[in-house]
């Protein structure tokens, strides 16, 4: 759990990492690859610009050669007086002019004055040569300068005439290019996006796409290079503003970002108070300049391409760029937790299969255990039976072994008396007293029959116990044990009393214990009467209610000396007993409430009340049957 956190934690920083980084790369390669297309399209735009423009001039180009050998201006330089001459050759320039689409021509002589012109008037012609007198006689073959109505951007074509290496004067064409401008104007409101500048030697904007940059610096002038301008008259009023659009190293061939001026009316009116001044930095425009040299006419061409688009896409790119990242670190926690995940079940069903094993194991050595401990049992039982009969046994002989005392007198008495009986037949016989003898044989045999009975009750006390059950008779099994106890009760003088009920009741039970139970209460009841005033004894039944008559309650009870409340649960403790040593074993109880248990029964006590004579009252209840062993 502890090393969970630090790793989920380290893999959502990785996520908003590689988003960041997504939207980076994006954003770069977008941005590249569209400065890129904007920068190829600009090149190709610029092409055409530039081929539009050579075709436009090269159109005149040869124009003034072909006019310099024409005869009526070659007359007209050979008399430049001649009214005819000059009224002959404007008519040719007026003619030119039209069918070539120029703007104006005319013929000057070699100290400048306008000889002939295609216009009626050669006002405007001799304006010109006012103006820009100094670049009509620089030598050059042509030049950009500013339409004096207009603004427009004039090209003018110059051509000297000279004979014998003197120059005899100029042709001069003016082409006006504000056509051409119309349509680049015209494109550049259509592509809201691109803009175009031409720049001539002096680094000033002659035409361009967006009005308002006319006639504008690139970069800031020094105030003699402003003034040269100025008195050069090729440009339109006052120079406005610089645009600074490039530092000091100015602008390479290739492609590279420059900063625009936004607002150009504001531009714009800020050059007419305080000229040269460039517009703040806050409001302008970034824009993508690239330029092309047209060498023979010492112009540039300069494109400014607009990258909101490229920017635009490049911030798709950026957010498509951090979706990407986004996806790849959100896969990357995803696959992390599923692995994760997956450990923690393997893990999970390894310990499930450990644990299984374990209990597995632990079963086996436990029903290994119970098995020994059931087998151990089993033979603790085994032995316990064993001794239990044993004990029984010892119980029975314990008994047999009291009671043969008083038997040794019960037998010792007939026998005396057996002898003397016979002695004195002997005696009678003699004497011819058949009669007399017969009377004592009689009593003879009745002496006999009543040791028998004896013997045989001990005979059948001292057998080992037969499991069967059977019909007993409850009166016979309480004689039986009486008879056992006779000498006893006889010599205690104990009042014996049976309820009559009990001659009808018969028991399924096992005569023989059933009278060594009875011979263990009577005897612990003859114990217990020792030393009382009342000796008594009774036996008597009761009906068990919820048994339904099926069952009977025998009770023994006496008027001994009863136990205190504190012992009674004590009593069917094994070897508890209050008699002095070698009286009492403490066992009778134990082994007598054990065969009621085997009847089916319960051997309960508790002390009789005093008004009912004291003592203890025993008593255990017996499955009641008919005499032939019928059930009930
Ligand atoms: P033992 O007779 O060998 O002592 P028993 O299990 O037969 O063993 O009796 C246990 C004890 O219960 C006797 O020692 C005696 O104190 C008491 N006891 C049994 N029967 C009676 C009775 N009828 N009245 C008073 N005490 C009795």
């Amino acid at each position: 759990m502890a090393q969970r956190l630090p790793r989920t934690r380290a893999l959502v920083y990785l996520t908003l990492l590689l988003t960041l980084a997504g939207m980076a790369l994006g954003q770069h390669l977008s941005e590249r690859a569209g400065m890129a297309q904007l920068a190829a399209v600009a090149a190709e735009r610029l092409e055409l610009y530039a081929a539009s423009l050579e075709a436009e001039l090269a159109r005149h180009a040869y124009l003034p050669s072909l006019m310099a050998i024409d005869a009526d201006l070659q007359n007209l330089l050979a008399a430049p007086e001649d009214p005819a001459l000059r009224q002959q050759a404007s008519r040719k320039l007026a003619g030119i002019k039209v069918r070539a689409g120029l703007n104006l021509s005319f013929v000057t002589d070699a100290s400048g004055r306008v000889l002939a012109s295609s216009e009626a008037q050669l006002g405007t012609a001799e304006a010109v040569v006012h103006r820009l007198g100094t670049h009509l006689r620089s030598g050059n073959a042509h030049f950009f300068a500013a339409n004096e109505i207009n603004g427009s951007t004039d090209y003018f074509l110059l051509h000297t005439l000279s004979r014998a290496g003197r120059p005899l004067g100029q042709i001069v064409l003016r082409l006006n290019l504000a056509p051409l401008e119309a349509t680049w104007i015209d494109q550049g409101l259509r592509s809201q996006g691109e803009k175009l500048l031409v720049v001539d030697d002096k680094e000033v904007v002659i035409m361009s796409s967006v009005p308002a940059w006319k006639y504008r610096l690139l970069s800031e002038p020094s105030a003699a290079e402003h003034s040269e301008l100025l008195s050069s008259g090729r440009y339109a009023g006052p120079l406005r503003g610089a645009l600074e659009l490039f530092g000091k190293d100015g602008l390479q061939d290739e492609a590279r970002m420059v900063q625009v001026p936004l607002d150009v009316d504001a531009g714009e009116r800020q050059a007419d108070t305080t000229p040269f001044t460039a517009p703040t930095q806050a409001s302008r425009q970034e824009l993508l300049a690239q330029q092309r040299s047209l060498v023979p006419l010492a112009l540039r061409l300069l494109t400014l391409s607009d990258p909101s688009e490229v920017w635009r896409q490049a911030r798709y790119a950026a957010w498509s760029g951090g979706a990407v990242g986004a996806l790849i670190g959100l896969l990357a926690l995803y696959l992390a937790s599923r692995s994760r995940a997956h450990a923690q079940l393997l893990q999970a069903s390894k310990a499930l299969r450990m644990a299984h094993t374990q209990l597995e194991a632990q079963v086996d050595e436990r029903t290994q255990e119970l098995s020994h401990t059931n087998q151990e049992l089993k033979r603790q039982i085994a032995q316990r039976l064993q001794a239990e009969d044993e004990l029984m046994q010892a119980a029975k002989l314990a008994v047999l072994g009291q009671m043969s005392a008083g038997i040794a007198h019960e037998v010792n008495q007939p026998l005396t008396a057996l002898r003397a009986l016979s002695r004195n037949s002997l005696l009678l016989l003699e004497k011819g007293r058949i009669e007399s003898v017969g009377n004592n044989l009689r009593t003879i045999d009745e002496m006999v029959e009543r040791m028998t009975g004896i013997t045989r009750q001990l005979k059948s006390f001292a057998r080992k116990a037969e499991s069967s059950h059977a019909p007993v008779s409850l009166a016979s099994a309480v004689r039986g044990a009486k008879l056992l106890l006779e000498h006893r009760l006889q010599a205690d003088q104990v009042e014996f009393s049976v309820a009559p009920e009990l001659e009808q009741r018969w028991v399924r039970c096992e005569a023989n214990r059933l009278e060594q139970v009875l011979v263990n209460l009577f005897a612990n009841a003859i114990d217990a009467m020792k030393d009382s005033p009342l000796k008594r004894l009774s036996i008597s039944t009761a009906t068990l209610p919820e048994s339904r008559g099926r069952r009977i309650l025998l009770r023994v009870s006496d008027s001994g000396a009863g136990m205190s409340a504190d012992l009674l649960p004590r009593l069917f403790e094994p070897f508890f007993t209050t008699k002095p040593a070698g009286q009492g074993l403490g066992l009778g109880l134990v082994i007598s409430s054990k065969i009621i248990h085997e009847f089916g029964g319960n051997l309960r006590a508790h002390a009789q009340a005093a008004e009912q004579g004291g003592g203890m009252v025993f008593e255990f209840d017996l499955e009641v049957c008919t005499r032939d062993g019928a059930h009930v």
